[in-house]
């Protein structure tokens, strides 16, 4: 690397050093008034009060969501466009649970550090609010809606507890099953009902045979949602959601037509009817970029993160999605013991902790970064570009 660029990325470690009180300040600030998925009002008011104080242009309810934003560093010219993303939304019961309190300060300070340097590095430069990710799917909108036609590069960084840098994620599809029956007195006139729990608990028992069978990355869970009145109706309705995932898209069809097989053979055998139908969003496999991961290494590294080897399982994320459509990474940085599951209390009150703070400050750094190599080298962009995620 040029001596130049080791000149920005210093001066991105000094920019964030000196804004990393105003940070946490913000941080414990949406960590203490949690706000669930398209409700993160309070939070989009302080990071886009924060950035148009800095000099950012904003631009609010984008991509048809009222809690996204765009924020426009002013500097900067001709060159590729790199996005810092930031999530806000809080869990029901748990709060900030997930962390991404520190997902929002993490995008802000690589954005507004690394703002400064654009004239020298060139390029344009975006911090991109994306609400709603805990089962919203917000990212997703925000890629149908085109926010991210004019974006070249995106990232991230998401709290956990061990450090992982080439993390990707699950596709998934949320898949309700509806078994229709015939409601019977369950003890008289039994003969005259047709069971549709009996054809669920079918599905449930066929599905835990395909399991066996199936690609070791992928998952089948799901609950039934409806089983029935009384124990003396004969339950004329059941019902159930299952979740499948997979890092890849055409074997995520492929596993989704076997369930569907489970469920129509659990409906045949009761003589039960079947539907089946998607809910929700579908969340797409996350592809980290190969190129931008042995950046985003190296710079965490340099601030003093030890990065561990990737191991354990995965969930999904509506970043899946965007690293579909652009090069992208979402790194993880160690916030707590490690065994310490997201979606915890344990992992709530790490998010507005000492070490919470501490990998949120050396994720901006790391993220700030990461922008110098992708904007001051065009021979480094070029082979981001050119370099398709797994
Ligand atoms: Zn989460
Ligand atoms: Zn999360």
């Amino acid at each position: 690397m040029s001596a130049g660029l080791e000149g920005l990325k210093r001066d991105v470690i000094d920019n964030v050093d000196g804004m990393a009180d105003r940070l946490r300040e913000i941080g414990h600030r949406i960590f203490d008034n949690p706000e669930l998925k398209f409700e993160e009002f309070k939070a989009v008011e302080w990071l886009t009060e924060e950035l148009e104080e800095k000099g950012f242009k904003v631009e609010r309810e984008i991509g048809g969501l009222e809690t996204a934003f765009l924020g426009r560093c002013p500097n900067g010219n001709e060159g590729p466009t790199i996005a810092y993303l930031c999530e806000y939304d809080a869990l029901p019961g748990l709060g900030h649970a997930c962390g991404h309190n520190l997902i929002a300060t993490t995008g802000l300070g690589a954005g507004l550090a690394l703002c400064p340097l654009m004239e020298e590095l060139g390029g344009s430069l975006l911090v991109i609010g994306t609400p709603a990710e805990e089962g919203g799917g917000g990212k997703i909108e925000l890629v149908e809606n085109g926010v991210f036609d004019e974006v070249d590069v995106a990232m991230m960084v998401h709290p956990a507890d061990q450090t992982l840098i080439g993390r990707g994620s699950l596709g998934v599809k949320e898949i309700k099953m509806d078994f229709y029956g015939k409601a019977s007195h369950a003890s008289s006139e039994p003969e005259k009902g047709v069971n549709a729990l009996d054809a669920a608990i079918a599905t449930f028992n066929n599905i835990n045979a395909l399991r066996e069978h199936i690609e070791d990355s992928a998952r089948v869970h799901g609950i039934i949602t409806d089983g029935g009145k009384k124990p003396n109706i004969v339950p004329e309705h059941a019902g159930a959601l299952f979740y499948v995932r997979s890092p890849n898209n055409d074997y995520l069809e492929e596993l989704i037509g076997k369930v569907k097989k489970c469920a129509e053979a659990g409906a045949l055998a009761a003589g039960a009817d079947l539907e089946v139908s998607q809910q929700g969003h579908a969340y797409r496999p996350m592809k980290p970029n190969p190129v931008l991961v042995e950046y985003f290494r190296d710079n965490i590294e340099s601030v003093g993160v030890e990065v561990e080897e990737q191991k354990g399982g995965m969930g999904s994320t509506d970043m899946g999605d965007v690293s579909q459509v652009v090069p992208a990474i979402h790194g993880y940085v160690k916030i707590v013991e490690e065994g310490v599951p997201a979606h915890s209390k344990e992992f709530a009150r790490a998010a507005d902790s000492e070490e919470g703070y501490k990998g949120m400050i050396a994720a901006a750094k790391a993220l700030g970064m990461t922008g110098v190599d992708v904007l001051g080298d065009r021979e480094t962009y070029e082979k981001i570009r050119g370099s398709l995620g797994e």
